[in-house]
């Protein structure tokens, strides 16, 4: 199942109508051209044509909702004019592999910029980009050392937490990988368990992370959980916003994360010029691709941008991209029972 509705199909229509042609990322009078299916919307045109000046490959791109993405991408068959489907979310590319529409890639160089934790065990898909969900707090009122550090989205149910607590809605997809994650790692008992504690602290439930970070700064929440980059987009505006962000399950099992990524079309009739385009933005190309959206490169080699790198290092859980897909209904379902709208 998809983790994302359906977009309204009127506006998916206007999606892809106003981005034919493709967009285009012209180099040299190299003739290669390469095709990017994308539901990721940040900075590609930057990363695109600095790869065609660096390579003489051109890429087209065609941006779009997941679902859509990959519905057309079926209906294309054999003629689909894309090489590469880029997307957000594990679980997407996931679903994506789970359908037979990836290419196994042999690539020493991915193997060796992408660790593995944040690849597909069959090679379908890699991770270009790292996105850290994790707890945010407002230091007026909160010190690191009132969080659990081992278990900590889990000790955010403790009844100290009561009416403190900020998060994102049920709906998001970021939350459902999330829980998803917590089913797959402590078992849906305990999950349930975890997410009806938020629910007994009475949580203030917002609609999307910008907003739950402001809440937190003006002092309406003292925790929550959101994703890094929302953060760091809010400190570019007002280097005094005072939300700072808690690394979790530092002494556990490692923070949640989730990615950008790719995979080479079955179909794709430039497999070797598609498969340096994904080389090069895992290697040479990442910070072109990451720094904009502030969102961490997954090679541990390229420096994440500045104001990042000033949240500090972090370990992380790998990620289970069969859990986050195949669990998504299950932590819809979760939520629903536990009363976490
Ligand atoms: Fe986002």
């Amino acid at each position: 199942m998809f983790r994302k509705s359906l977009r309204m199909p009127l506006r998916v229509a206007a999606v892809l109508t106003l981005c034919l042609p493709f967009l285009v990322a012209c180099g040299g009078d190299d003739e290669s051209t390469i095709r990017v299916y994308s539901g990721r919307h940040y900075d590609l045109e930057v990363a695109f044509t600095q790869f065609a000046k660096e390579t003489g490959i051109n890429v087209e791109f065609l941006y779009g909702g997941d679902a859509e993405l990959l519905e057309r991408i079926k209906a294309e068959g054999e003629d689909t004019p894309a090489d590469i489907f880029m997307t957000v979310d594990a679980g997407n590319l996931w679903n994506a592999a789970q359908q037979d529409l990836l290419l196994p890639i042999q690539s020493s160089v991915l193997d060796e910029a992408v660790p593995e934790g944040l690849r597909d065990p069959q090679d379908r898909w890699v991770g270009l980009s790292m996105r850290v969900r994790t707890l945010m707090y407002n230091p007026d009122k909160v010190q690191p050392s009132d969080f659990d550090a081992t278990d900590s989205y889990a000790g955010l149910g403790d009844p100290k937490w009561k009416g403190r607590l900020c998060m994102r809605t049920a709906t998001s997809p970021y939350v459902q990988s999330l829980v998803a994650q917590l089913i797959d790692k402590q078992g849906r008992d305990r999950a349930l368990e975890i997410v009806k504690s938020w629910v007994a602290n009475d949580v203030n439930i917002i609609g999307d992370d910008v907003t739950i970070l402001k809440t937190v700064n003006a002092g309406g929440c003292d925790v929550a959980i959101t994703n890094h980059y929302y953060l760091a987009r809010l400190l570019e505006d007002d280097s005094n916003f005072k939300v700072k962000p808690y690394w979790a399950n530092q002494d556990g099992e490692g923070v949640h994360v989730n990615i950008s990524g790719a995979g080479i079309l079955k179909n794709s009739d430039n497999v070797a010029d598609a498969q340096k385009l994904l080389e090069w933005l895992a290697t040479t190309g990442a910070n072109s691709f990451v720094d904009g959206n502030h969102e961490y490169p997954v090679n541990p080699d390229v420096k994440p941008d500045d104001l990042i790198s000033g949240f500090g290092t972090f370990k992380f859980q790998p990620i289970n991209a069969e859990a986050y897909g195949k669990l998504n209904a299950d932590a819809i379902a979760l939520m629903s029972e536990a009363g976490y709208r």
